[in-house]
Order: C-alpha cells, then sequence, then structure tokens
C-alpha cells in the first residue's frame, strides 16, 4: 500500500517519480503560484507540475529557490507548448524554461499536446536533452495510442511518462493497457474534473464510509489505479486535505464502482464523439 506523500513510481529508466503532486495550471505568475509551491512544498509535497504555456514557470522557480527544500528531493516538470514543437524551437523553450524555473537540470519534460508533423522532431529534441542529461525523464501529453505507436515507431527512447485527461468520468482503459504494456506511467490530468465531480453521490457515500472526502476518495483511486496524480489548488487547506490520502485503502468493491462511473466524457476529451 502507498504510505505516504513521498512515496514514488520508478519510471522505467529508475527514476523515481512521486505519486502525488501539485498541478499549478491557472495559478497566476506572481503572489498565486509562489504562495501555492510553497504550502506545498512545506506541506511534504515534492512534485510539481507547470508548463510554458501556464506563465507561471517564474514563480514556481521563485517558491523552489526561497523553500528550504534540496533539489535532489524535488521533482519539477515542465512542458514544451504547441507552437515551440520542432527541434531548434524545442532546444531554445526547454532553455527559457530552465532559466524561468532557475534549475540547471529538470526532472521530466513533456511535449503538451500531439502536434501533427511536428511531435517526432520535438521528440528528437527530447532524446538529445536527455541524453546531454539535462532532464531525468522525457515523455508525453494528451497522446492517443495511435500518436505513441507513431512515435515509438520511429524513436530511440519510449517516452517514460503519458500525462492525460483521466478522472472517474474518464478511463480511457484502452490507453491505459497500452501504456501498461509499452511500461509508460500514466499521470492523470484534471483529476477533480475541475470540480465538476464533487457533488457526485457514489464518491460521497464512498467518501462517508472511510470519513474521506470526495477529493481524498478520487487521489486515492488514481493511485490505487497506479496513476500518478496531480490536483491543482491554490488555498492551503485543500492542499493538505488533497495530500491526506495515504493512510486508508479504498476496497476492489469500491475501486469496481468508481470505475463504473465512465463516461467516456472529459474536459477536452469525448471518447463518444471520435
Ligand atoms: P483539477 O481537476 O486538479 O481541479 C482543480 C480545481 O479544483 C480548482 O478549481 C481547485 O480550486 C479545485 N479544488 C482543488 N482541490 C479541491 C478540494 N479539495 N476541494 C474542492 N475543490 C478543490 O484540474 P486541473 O485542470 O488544474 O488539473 C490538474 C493539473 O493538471 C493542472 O493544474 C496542470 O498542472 C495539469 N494539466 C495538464 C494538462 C495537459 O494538457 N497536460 C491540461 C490541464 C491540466 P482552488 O485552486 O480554488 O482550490
Amino acid at each position: 500500500m502507498t504510505k505516504s506523500l513521498k512515496d514514488c513510481t520508478t519510471l522505467y529508466n529508475g527514476v523515481k517519480m512521486p505519486w502525488l503532486g501539485l498541478g499549478v495550471y491557472k495559478a497566476e505568475q506572481g503572489q498565486e503560484v509562489v504562495k501555492s509551491v510553497k504550502s506545498a512544498l512545506s506541506n511534504g509535497y515534492r512534485s510539481i507540475d507547470t508548463a510554458a504555456f501556464y506563465e507561471n514557470e517564474e514563480g514556481v522557480g521563485r517558491a523552489i529557490k526561497e523553500s528550504d527544500v534540496d533539489r535532489e528531493e524535488l521533482f519539477i516538470t515542465t512542458k514544451v507548448w504547441n507552437l515551440d514543437q520542432g527541434y531548434d524551437s524545442t532546444i531554445a523553450a526547454f532553455e527559457l524554461s530552465m532559466r524561468k524555473l532557475g534549475l540547471d537540470y529538470l526532472d521530466l519534460y513533456l511535449i503538451h499536446w500531439p502536434i501533427d508533423g511536428k511531435y517526432k522532431e520535438t521528440w528528437k529534441a527530447f532524446e538529445k536533452l536527455y541524453n546531454d542529461g539535462r532532464v531525468r525523464a522525457i515523455g508525453v501529453s494528451n497522446f492517443n495510442i495511435n500518436h505513441l505507436e507513431d512515435l515509438i515507431a520511429d524513436s530511440e527512447i519510449t517516452p517514460m511518462v503519458n500525462q492525460i485527461e483521466y478522472h472517474p468520468c474518464l478511463i480511457q482503459s484502452e490507453l491505459h493497457e497500452y501504456c501498461k504494456r509499452q511500461s509508460i506511467q500514466l499521470e492523470a490530468w484534471a483529476p477533480l474534473m475541475r470540480g465538476e465531480l464533487l457533488d457526485n453521490q457514489t464518491l460521497s457515500e464512498i467518501g462517508i464510509k472511510y470519513n474521506k472526502s470526495i477529493t481524498q476518495v478520487i487521489l486515492r483511486w488514481d493511485i490505487q489505479n497506479e496513476v500518478v496524480t496531480i490536483p491543482k489548488s491554490t488555498k492551503e487547506h485543500r492542499i493538505i486535505e488533497n495530500a491526506n490520502i495515504f493512510d486508508f485503502e479504498l476496497t476492489q468493491e469500491d475501486m469496481k464502482k468508481i470505475n463504473s462511473l465512465n463516461e467516456n466524457r472529459g474536459i477536452a476529451v469525448d471518447l463518444n464523439n471520435l
């Protein structure tokens, strides 16, 4: 059983990645993002998920510098934005992100979205950054099975992570199974469906049984499904609440009940309309 906020999954290259991290999409550059990251770090989080697109990498970097956590304990993820895809532009975008973050190496770099005609060149730049030791792990985001098959067929290095929209309404089981077979770690974005799931009756009933909130039930379900999760909050009491999931275990029956909420529907992904 995963017992602590410091517990990690081991990526196929041996790098350890915490099961739970803080997402910072829509945490505003400046005081808001600095405060969120600092409060996450002081409450035991070690993993932060940002992106060039979020325009808050400087704030993430400032919070890291002002906190007293050793760099080796941290796991920092950022992503290359769509407009920067391509070989040279990815290398340049990486250097800019690193300057903003104030880091000399990154833990995980992700291709934010699979831009047709671009992602393979972008991946070549990722392989170079990885082989040069600038980043400890490389991965993708929002890639479906076709994108992954296409990329893997043409690459030296298989992505270590795929970060996708994943929550009880959108389980993406085929993609999950495919990633497992390829040893690609799945990571959930919008694990709380941006709040849409927080009045769900089934989740509420399950929460009452364990004396846990709906968010805690969902995040625990992620981890028991072996999915890394990165809920976003800018409020300290929620940052603490979201991490308080390591002292209980959902039964197989409750896991199944949560799986049965799947509607193949999410914020950005609708598998019903493919
Ligand atoms: P989430 O599902 O994490 O939901 C965040 C929302 O839930 C916020 O409005 C937050 O409000 C609220 N919330 C958080 N905790 C609680 C709680 N305990 N009780 C009640 N409400 C709560 O959505 P995100 O889209 O932010 O996804 C998480 C992260 O995933 C992002 O921050 C980002 O890092 C990443 N992401 C990646 C994408 C990609 O394409 N790769 C796309 C989208 C997100 P408040 O802040 O006010 O507490």
